[in-house]
Protein backbone atom coordinates (compact mmCIF):
# COMPACT_ATOMS: atom_id res chain seq x y z
CA UNK A 1 0.00 0.00 0.00
CA UNK A 2 1.34 3.16 -0.79
CA UNK A 3 1.52 7.09 0.88
CA UNK A 4 -2.00 8.23 1.85
CA UNK A 5 -2.41 10.83 -0.49
CA UNK A 6 -4.58 12.65 1.92
CA UNK A 7 -1.89 13.16 4.51
CA UNK A 8 -0.51 16.01 2.94
CA UNK A 9 -3.96 18.06 3.05
CA UNK A 10 -4.43 16.88 6.66
CA UNK A 11 -0.90 17.82 7.69
CA UNK A 12 -1.39 20.97 5.95
CA UNK A 13 -4.94 21.85 7.86
CA UNK A 14 -3.74 21.03 10.78
CA UNK A 15 -0.43 22.96 10.62
CA UNK A 16 -1.59 26.15 12.70
CA UNK A 17 -2.76 23.95 15.38
CA UNK A 18 -0.35 24.66 18.47
CA UNK A 19 -1.60 21.65 20.56
CA UNK A 20 -2.42 17.96 19.87
CA UNK A 21 -3.99 16.16 22.51
CA UNK A 22 -5.38 12.61 22.91
CA UNK A 23 -7.98 11.78 25.83
CA UNK A 24 -7.54 7.88 25.78
CA UNK A 25 -8.41 5.33 28.79
CA UNK A 26 -8.31 1.51 28.94
CA UNK A 27 -12.43 0.87 29.44
CA UNK A 28 -15.54 2.69 29.03
CA UNK A 29 -16.83 5.08 31.50
CA UNK A 30 -14.18 6.01 33.43
CA UNK A 31 -14.73 9.65 32.56
CA UNK A 32 -12.56 9.90 29.40
CA UNK A 33 -15.55 12.53 27.56
CA UNK A 34 -16.41 14.00 30.81
CA UNK A 35 -12.74 14.90 31.21
CA UNK A 36 -12.51 16.19 27.57
CA UNK A 37 -15.32 18.17 27.57
CA UNK A 38 -14.10 19.77 31.32
CA UNK A 39 -10.91 20.96 29.59
CA UNK A 40 -12.05 22.17 26.95
CA UNK A 41 -14.15 24.33 28.84
CA UNK A 42 -11.48 24.81 31.08
CA UNK A 43 -8.89 26.02 28.36
CA UNK A 44 -11.23 28.33 26.65
CA UNK A 45 -11.88 30.47 29.77
CA UNK A 46 -8.84 31.77 28.76
CA UNK A 47 -10.94 34.15 25.86
CA UNK A 48 -7.34 34.30 24.08
CA UNK A 49 -7.23 30.83 23.45
CA UNK A 50 -9.36 28.79 20.82
CA UNK A 51 -9.58 25.99 21.41
CA UNK A 52 -11.24 22.87 19.21
CA UNK A 53 -12.36 19.08 20.13
CA UNK A 54 -13.17 15.88 17.84
CA UNK A 55 -15.36 13.46 18.64
CA UNK A 56 -13.48 10.55 17.24
CA UNK A 57 -15.54 8.02 19.51
CA UNK A 58 -17.68 7.11 16.16
CA UNK A 59 -19.84 5.10 17.71
CA UNK A 60 -20.85 6.44 21.27
CA UNK A 61 -20.32 9.88 20.33
CA UNK A 62 -20.98 12.00 23.78
CA UNK A 63 -19.53 15.29 23.48
CA UNK A 64 -22.30 17.12 21.62
CA UNK A 65 -24.66 16.12 24.85
CA UNK A 66 -22.24 17.05 27.71
CA UNK A 67 -21.07 20.18 26.25
CA UNK A 68 -24.65 21.54 25.27
CA UNK A 69 -24.53 21.44 21.83
CA UNK A 70 -26.29 18.30 20.42
CA UNK A 71 -28.95 19.29 18.55
CA UNK A 72 -26.61 21.85 16.38
CA UNK A 73 -25.65 21.07 12.74
CA UNK A 74 -22.70 21.17 10.68
CA UNK A 75 -22.58 24.20 8.12
CA UNK A 76 -20.34 23.48 4.79
CA UNK A 77 -19.09 26.68 3.99
CA UNK A 78 -15.67 27.81 0.95
CA UNK A 79 -13.37 26.63 3.51
CA UNK A 80 -14.87 23.10 4.06
CA UNK A 81 -16.91 22.15 6.98
CA UNK A 82 -17.37 24.86 9.41
CA UNK A 83 -17.38 23.06 13.62
CA UNK A 84 -20.10 23.54 16.34
CA UNK A 85 -19.10 27.04 18.66
CA UNK A 86 -20.31 26.16 22.19
CA UNK A 87 -18.71 29.84 22.54
CA UNK A 88 -16.57 32.22 20.06
CA UNK A 89 -13.28 30.15 21.12
CA UNK A 90 -14.62 26.64 21.33
CA UNK A 91 -15.73 24.67 18.46
CA UNK A 92 -16.65 20.95 18.41
CA UNK A 93 -16.94 18.45 15.64
CA UNK A 94 -19.29 14.96 16.37
CA UNK A 95 -20.26 12.51 14.12
CA UNK A 96 -23.42 13.55 16.76
CA UNK A 97 -24.69 16.41 14.89
CA UNK A 98 -25.14 14.31 11.67
CA UNK A 99 -27.57 12.32 13.31
CA UNK A 100 -31.04 11.94 12.70
CA UNK A 101 -31.72 12.30 16.13
CA UNK A 102 -30.06 11.25 19.58
CA UNK A 103 -31.47 7.34 19.37
CA UNK A 104 -29.67 6.53 15.96
CA UNK A 105 -27.02 4.22 16.70
CA UNK A 106 -23.70 4.51 14.07
CA UNK A 107 -23.24 1.05 13.24
CA UNK A 108 -20.21 0.86 11.12
CA UNK A 109 -16.92 -1.47 10.75
CA UNK A 110 -13.45 -0.08 10.66
CA UNK A 111 -12.83 1.91 7.30
CA UNK A 112 -16.23 3.78 7.31
CA UNK A 113 -15.12 5.11 10.92
CA UNK A 114 -11.73 5.56 9.57
CA UNK A 115 -12.84 7.30 6.58
CA UNK A 116 -15.29 9.66 9.09
CA UNK A 117 -12.44 10.85 11.21
CA UNK A 118 -10.51 11.35 8.11
CA UNK A 119 -12.91 13.80 6.93
CA UNK A 120 -13.13 15.82 10.45
CA UNK A 121 -9.55 16.02 9.86
CA UNK A 122 -9.41 17.32 5.90
CA UNK A 123 -12.36 19.00 5.71
CA UNK A 124 -12.79 20.99 8.80
CA UNK A 125 -11.81 24.16 9.08
CA UNK A 126 -10.75 24.79 12.61
CA UNK A 127 -8.76 27.59 12.18
CA UNK A 128 -11.18 30.28 11.12
CA UNK A 129 -9.50 32.42 13.34
CA UNK A 130 -6.15 31.41 11.53
CA UNK A 131 -4.80 29.34 14.59
CA UNK A 132 -6.12 27.07 16.68
CA UNK A 133 -4.37 26.84 20.18
CA UNK A 134 -5.73 23.15 21.36
CA UNK A 135 -7.45 20.57 19.53
CA UNK A 136 -8.19 17.88 21.90
CA UNK A 137 -9.25 14.46 20.79
CA UNK A 138 -12.18 12.23 22.49
CA UNK A 139 -11.28 8.98 21.61
CA UNK A 140 -13.05 5.63 22.10
CA UNK A 141 -11.98 3.40 25.31
CA UNK A 142 -9.41 0.93 24.23
CA UNK A 143 -7.02 0.95 21.03
CA UNK A 144 -8.84 0.18 18.32
CA UNK A 145 -9.50 1.53 14.25
CA UNK A 146 -9.99 5.14 15.65
CA UNK A 147 -6.92 5.13 17.81
CA UNK A 148 -4.96 4.08 14.88
CA UNK A 149 -6.47 6.04 12.21
CA UNK A 150 -6.03 9.06 14.15
CA UNK A 151 -2.23 8.60 14.84
CA UNK A 152 -1.40 7.47 11.32
CA UNK A 153 -2.80 10.96 10.20
CA UNK A 154 -1.55 12.92 13.07
CA UNK A 155 2.00 11.35 12.42
CA UNK A 156 3.35 14.09 10.07
CA UNK A 157 1.84 17.20 11.93
CA UNK A 158 2.83 15.87 15.21
CA UNK A 159 0.47 14.96 18.95
CA UNK A 160 1.89 16.46 21.69
CA UNK A 161 0.63 14.32 23.96
CA UNK A 162 -1.65 11.59 25.69
CA UNK A 163 -3.91 12.14 28.79
CA UNK A 164 -5.41 8.54 30.03
CA UNK A 165 -7.83 8.15 32.69
CA UNK A 166 -8.71 5.64 34.83
CA UNK A 167 -10.78 4.39 37.85
CA UNK A 168 -8.61 2.90 40.83
CA UNK A 169 -9.58 -0.58 40.39
CA UNK A 170 -7.30 -3.26 39.07
CA UNK A 171 -9.39 -3.97 36.11
CA UNK A 172 -9.31 -0.83 34.52
CA UNK A 173 -5.58 -0.30 35.56
CA UNK A 174 -4.79 -3.60 33.56
CA UNK A 175 -5.95 -1.96 30.54
CA UNK A 176 -4.48 0.99 30.94
CA UNK A 177 -1.19 -0.86 30.53
CA UNK A 178 -2.63 -1.44 26.97
CA UNK A 179 -2.90 2.08 26.69
CA UNK A 180 0.34 3.11 27.68
CA UNK A 181 1.86 0.66 25.47
CA UNK A 182 -0.14 1.61 22.80
CA UNK A 183 1.29 5.55 23.11
CA UNK A 184 4.88 3.74 22.95
CA UNK A 185 4.80 1.78 20.38
CA UNK A 186 3.15 4.61 18.77
CA UNK A 187 5.42 6.86 19.54
CA UNK A 188 2.89 9.04 21.47
CA UNK A 189 4.29 10.97 24.27
CA UNK A 190 2.06 10.07 27.31
CA UNK A 191 1.33 13.26 29.24
CA UNK A 192 0.13 11.52 32.32
CA UNK A 193 -2.42 9.44 34.20
CA UNK A 194 -5.27 10.84 35.65
CA UNK A 195 -7.38 8.63 38.72
CA UNK A 196 -10.56 9.65 38.31
CA UNK A 197 -13.74 8.30 41.15
CA UNK A 198 -11.55 7.26 43.17
CA UNK A 199 -13.10 8.95 46.32
CA UNK A 200 -16.11 10.62 47.20
CA UNK A 201 -16.16 13.94 49.41
CA UNK A 202 -19.37 14.03 51.26
CA UNK A 203 -21.21 17.25 50.37
CA UNK A 204 -22.65 17.46 54.43
CA UNK A 205 -19.45 16.69 56.22
CA UNK A 206 -16.51 16.69 53.92
CA UNK A 207 -15.08 13.80 54.47
CA UNK A 208 -13.89 11.83 51.97
CA UNK A 209 -14.83 7.86 51.26
CA UNK A 210 -12.92 5.63 49.17
CA UNK A 211 -15.63 4.09 46.71
CA UNK A 212 -13.85 1.21 45.59
CA UNK A 213 -11.35 -0.04 48.03
CA UNK A 214 -10.72 0.95 51.70
CA UNK A 215 -6.90 2.24 50.93
CA UNK A 216 -6.17 2.75 47.26
CA UNK A 217 -2.33 4.07 45.31
CA UNK A 218 -3.48 1.48 42.26
CA UNK A 219 -2.84 4.29 39.96
CA UNK A 220 0.21 5.68 41.55
CA UNK A 221 2.05 2.38 42.30
CA UNK A 222 1.51 1.81 38.54
CA UNK A 223 2.90 5.32 37.50
CA UNK A 224 5.96 4.61 39.49
CA UNK A 225 6.44 1.48 38.04
CA UNK A 226 5.92 2.16 34.27
CA UNK A 227 7.26 5.71 34.87
CA UNK A 228 4.59 7.94 33.96
CA UNK A 229 3.62 11.25 35.77
CA UNK A 230 0.44 10.88 37.90
CA UNK A 231 -1.15 14.02 36.92
CA UNK A 232 -3.58 13.97 40.14
CA UNK A 233 -7.37 12.06 41.55
CA UNK A 234 -10.30 13.57 40.97
CA UNK A 235 -12.63 13.01 43.31
CA UNK A 236 -16.65 11.51 42.30
CA UNK A 237 -18.51 14.71 42.70
CA UNK A 238 -22.17 14.39 41.52
CA UNK A 239 -21.92 18.40 40.07
CA UNK A 240 -19.83 16.82 37.60
CA UNK A 241 -22.47 14.39 36.39
CA UNK A 242 -25.07 17.67 36.37
CA UNK A 243 -22.79 19.44 34.89
CA UNK A 244 -22.53 16.92 31.72
CA UNK A 245 -25.67 16.91 32.01
CA UNK A 246 -26.34 20.57 31.69
CA UNK A 247 -23.47 20.58 29.18
CA UNK A 248 -21.64 23.18 31.23
CA UNK A 249 -18.29 23.57 33.16
CA UNK A 250 -18.28 22.47 36.57
CA UNK A 251 -15.63 24.29 37.80
CA UNK A 252 -17.45 27.89 36.52
CA UNK A 253 -20.17 26.40 38.53
CA UNK A 254 -18.67 24.85 41.78
CA UNK A 255 -15.02 26.15 42.04
CA UNK A 256 -14.79 25.67 45.71
CA UNK A 257 -15.61 21.98 45.10
CA UNK A 258 -12.65 19.37 46.30
CA UNK A 259 -13.12 18.06 42.45
CA UNK A 260 -13.13 21.40 40.99
CA UNK A 261 -9.41 22.37 43.57
CA UNK A 262 -8.32 18.85 41.79
CA UNK A 263 -9.68 18.99 38.45
CA UNK A 264 -7.40 22.64 38.37
CA UNK A 265 -4.27 21.18 39.78
CA UNK A 266 -4.37 18.04 37.22
CA UNK A 267 -4.63 20.69 34.39
CA UNK A 268 -1.94 23.01 35.25
CA UNK A 269 0.30 19.71 35.48
CA UNK A 270 -0.67 19.17 31.63
P1 LIG B 1 -16.16 7.56 29.27
O1 LIG B 1 -16.00 8.67 28.27
O2 LIG B 1 -14.86 7.11 29.85
O3 LIG B 1 -16.99 6.42 28.75
P2 LIG B 1 -17.91 9.41 30.66
O4 LIG B 1 -17.11 10.66 30.59
O5 LIG B 1 -19.06 9.27 29.74
O6 LIG B 1 -16.97 8.13 30.54
O7 LIG B 1 -18.37 9.27 32.19
C1 LIG B 1 -19.22 8.21 32.61
C2 LIG B 1 -20.20 8.75 33.64
O8 LIG B 1 -19.51 9.12 34.82
C3 LIG B 1 -20.96 9.98 33.18
O9 LIG B 1 -22.28 9.87 33.62
C4 LIG B 1 -20.25 11.14 33.89
O10 LIG B 1 -21.13 12.23 34.18
C5 LIG B 1 -19.82 10.47 35.17
N1 LIG B 1 -18.57 11.03 35.75
C6 LIG B 1 -17.34 11.05 35.22
N2 LIG B 1 -16.44 11.54 36.09
C7 LIG B 1 -17.13 11.86 37.21
C8 LIG B 1 -16.77 12.39 38.49
N3 LIG B 1 -15.51 12.70 38.80
N4 LIG B 1 -17.77 12.59 39.39
C9 LIG B 1 -19.05 12.26 39.11
N5 LIG B 1 -19.45 11.74 37.94
C10 LIG B 1 -18.49 11.53 37.00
Amino acid sequence: QGPDPDLPIVTERLSKVRHKLLVLSGKGGVGKSTFTAQLAFALASDESCDVGVVDIDICGPSIPKIMGCEREQIHQSSNGWSPVYVQDNLAVMSIGFMLPDEDSAVIWRGPKKNGMIKQFLKDVDWSSAGKLDYLLFDTPPGTSDEHLSVVQLLKASGITGAVILTTPQEVALQDVRKEIDFCRKANVPILGLVENMAAFVCPSCHGSSLIFYPTTGGADALCRELDIPLLGSIPLDPSIGRACDFGSSFVDTCPESPAAKAFVQVIDRI
